[in-house]
């Protein structure tokens, strides 16, 4: 067991029975749990975290993985900021602590087949913005205008309801038609994003532009609504925009953990929970693998919910939640994701980019056309490795030459989200053979746009779905532990029977991505939870001041 701080203490200890105060273990040191952490431990209530991995921050973290640059370090898993709601920042003096987020120049270039792109610098110092995309119309182009207005203006609809749990879907239609935005109301669960993009332009590939906006595949329900939730990042008080973190993602979890810390938390890396203790319908205490046993008040599932109905309940007990695991079994996610890092020599020429002087900074998304995310949609749910892969790509070391150590070394990384991947291949689960074959086509995809880039590799860390179970802990092998489709939105992400946070058991809470309102490095679920917990044990707490968020014209991609 690695313990952070408070040497005095061991699991399995009587937990004092004079205590004034609720203890409360909080299982998974991701950020949605040290977030809740923190809040619960500056409102003076006795808090433990116990994680399983070496290292805090699950999804959220700063790694150092590679043999040939051991001190090169990377965002493993999380990379691009905008999420993380500004209020937690504020209130928990995240900045103070360390967390220094950085907008990008340029933001994006948006790579198509055949030569085309569009490319959308944050100013001048950027570049020009330029569109090269075939049979473009002056109607398109106003399409496309509206088409990010309206989808800014429902993100800024949807923001404030972050930190407020209880926005339905039906009340959200209402909340978009009485702003005039009918065509997004009409569609926003119930269509796809190419179906709403029809309704402003006709040109495929902006629309293919688009699809690389949404979590998961454009063509289907429920994208739409992945498109607003991403629109309500928010970096530097930019509504609307991602950056990044200098030091990477793992700074948000340092900082979430020092505020923790500095309020007497006690955080533990290397404690695996194997299972928790229910009496009478109660959560008690916890199990650790190695088979000590600890009381608590309170417990917190910080996890993906398969982690715990499927590893943590004792079995006499999951006769009590049988429509919550039936209903996890039947809606399992089928679709994963995968984030490759690759050390490179030095800076590679991505062709587009170097024909128009792009500095290649910010984000470089390599986006197939729209016939191959319909086709990705059908083929990846059924356990087929898509034919045209989706990329997102950045070189955080370009930006950021802390995360290597020094600015002399000449070695950049290379860091690729790759959107759509089946959570199982064929019904078997993954194996190291499909990772391999995973590189292999993540490479080709980026050789479409850098011939040379197997030149310039010098090693690589692969992040697949098979790592996101085994190494990362993640059962679901989904970025949002449940996906963010209709069947899982807003009133629909509570556990059936449950409200949200709450278990069929007494004293045992949930708080992770796969909660209200949701999956990203948002700390809302982490933070709903906390104040939900001390308004019951102490009363209303500060409200969270949450501000509807402005909207600005330039957001989405420009043209
Ligand atoms: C490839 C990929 C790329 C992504 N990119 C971004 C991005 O750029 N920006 C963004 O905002 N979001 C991104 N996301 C989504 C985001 O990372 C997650 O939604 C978010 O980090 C989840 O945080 P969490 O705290 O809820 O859960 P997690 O980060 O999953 O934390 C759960 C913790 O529980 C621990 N645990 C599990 N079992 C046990 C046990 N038995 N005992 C003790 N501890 C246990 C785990 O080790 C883990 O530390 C990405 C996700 C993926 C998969």
């Amino acid at each position: 067991m690695n313990l952070i701080n408070s040497p005095d203490y061991e699991a399995g200890e009587d937990m004092d029975n004079a205590k004034k105060v609720p203890t409360v273990a909080i299982i998974g040191g991701g950020h949605n749990g040290l977030t809740c952490a923190a809040y619960l431990a500056k409102a003076g209530f006795e808090v433990s975290v116990f994680e399983k991995r070496d290292i805090l921050g699950g999804l959220c973290v700063t790694e150092a993985p590679f043999s040939k640059a051991p001190g090169l370090k990377i965002s493993s898993v999380a990379s691009y900021y905008g999420m993380l709601r500004a209020e937690v920042v504020k209130e928990l003096g995240l900045e103070k602590n360390g967390l220094r987020p950085y907008l990008s120049n340029p933001i994006e270039i948006v790579l198509l087949e055949k030569g085309q792109f569009v490319f959308t610098p944050r100013d001048q110092d950027g570049g020009e913005a330029q569109t090269k995309v075939d049979d473009l119309s002056e109607a398109d182009q106003i399409g496309w205008q509206n088409f990010w207005t309206d989808i800014q203006k429902a993100a800024a609809i949807v923001y404030p309801y972050y930190l407020k749990p209880g926005l339905t879907q039906a009340r959200l239609v209402d909340l978009l038609k009485e702003a005039g935005l009918n065509v997004l109301a009409e569609r926003v669960f119930s269509a796809s994003l190419f179906d709403l993009l029809d309704q402003y332009l006709k040109n495929d590939n902006l629309k293919a532009v688009a699809a690389t906006c949404t979590p998961g595949f454009a063509s289907t329900a429920g994208s739409v609504f992945g498109c607003i939730h991403h629109g309500t990042a928010s970096t530097r008080g930019e509504f609307g925009a991602w950056g990044q973190v200098f030091g990477g993602m793992g700074e948000i979890t340092a900082a979430l953990a020092d505020v923790a810390l500095q309020n007497d938390a006690r955080l533990y890396c290397d404690r695996p929970v194997q299972a928790i203790r229910i009496e009478k319908d109660k959560a008690v205490g916890l199990v650790f693998e190695d088979g000590e046993v600890a009381d608590f008040d309170i417990i917190i599932s910080a996890l993906d919910p398969y982690v715990l109905f499927e590893k943590l309940l004792p079995a006499e007990s999951l006769a009590k939640c049988a429509a919550i695991t039936t209903h996890l079994s039947k809606h399992r996610p089928q679709v994963s994701a995968a984030k490759l890092h690759f050390l490179l020599k030095d800076l590679p020429s991505i062709e587009t980019l170097t024909a128009i002087k792009h500095n290649h900074k910010g984000v470089i998304v390599i986006a197939p056309p729209k016939a191959a995310v319909e086709k990705a949609a059908l083929q990846v749910p059924a356990g087929g490795m898509p034919n045209d892969l989706m990329l997102t790509m950045a070189f955080p070391t370009l930006e950021d030459p802390s995360m290597k150590g020094s600015e002399e070394d000449k070695r950049q990384v290379l860091t690729v989200d790759v959107h759509y991947l089946p959570a199982r291949i064929n019904g078997l689960a993954w194996q190291e053979s499909d990772d391999q074959e995973l590189l292999e086509a993540t490479i080709a995809a980026i050789e479409s746009q850098c011939p040379q880039i197997r030149d310039y590799i010098l090693e690589s860390y692969v992040v697949s779905p098979r790592a996101l179970k085994e190494r990362y802990n993640v059962e679901s092998m989904s970025c949002w532990h449940l996906p963010m489709t209709p069947e899982y939105i807003f009133e629909k992400r509570s556990l059936p029977g449950c409200d949200h946070y709450e278990t069929p058991f007494e004293s045992l809470y949930l708080c992770s991505a796969g909660t209200y309102p949701g999956g990203n490095v948002t700390a809302a679920p982490g933070h709903n939870l906390a104040k939900k917990i001390i308004a019951k044990y102490q009363g209303n707490p500060t409200e969270t001041e949450s501000k509807d968020a402005p909207v600005l014209a330039n957001s989405g991609v420009q043209l």
